[in-house]
């Protein structure tokens, strides 16, 4: 169920107003944040270093290529956020 983003009332999925204040619904709008937030939400991956074997955690966000540098061995290491 959507929400007015103005007075939060809830209304019926096919109103483009709404039926409390008069406040436009977009709902494109309301996507383009879901997925902007989906994107900056920051993962935790734990990797394995391919020539020690020690493994340890790195911090990125979906899409970002990370540098990584293992704690033990010094080995380096790019990453890809998926
Ligand atoms: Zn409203
Ligand atoms: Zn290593």
């Amino acid at each position: 169920m959507a929400k007015c983003t103005k007075c939060g009332a809830e209304l019926q999925h096919d109103f483009k107003f709404c039926t409390e204040c008069g406040e436009r619904i977009s709902k494109t709008l309301e996507i383009k944040k879901k997925i902007e937030e989906k994107k900056r939400k920051e993962i935790t991956k734990t990797i394995k270093c391919p020539s020690c074997g020690e493994t340890t955690q790195i911090q990125g966000s979906i899409g970002a290529r990370v540098a990584v540098i293992c704690p033990k061995c010094s080995t380096k290491g790019f990453f890809q956020f998926r």
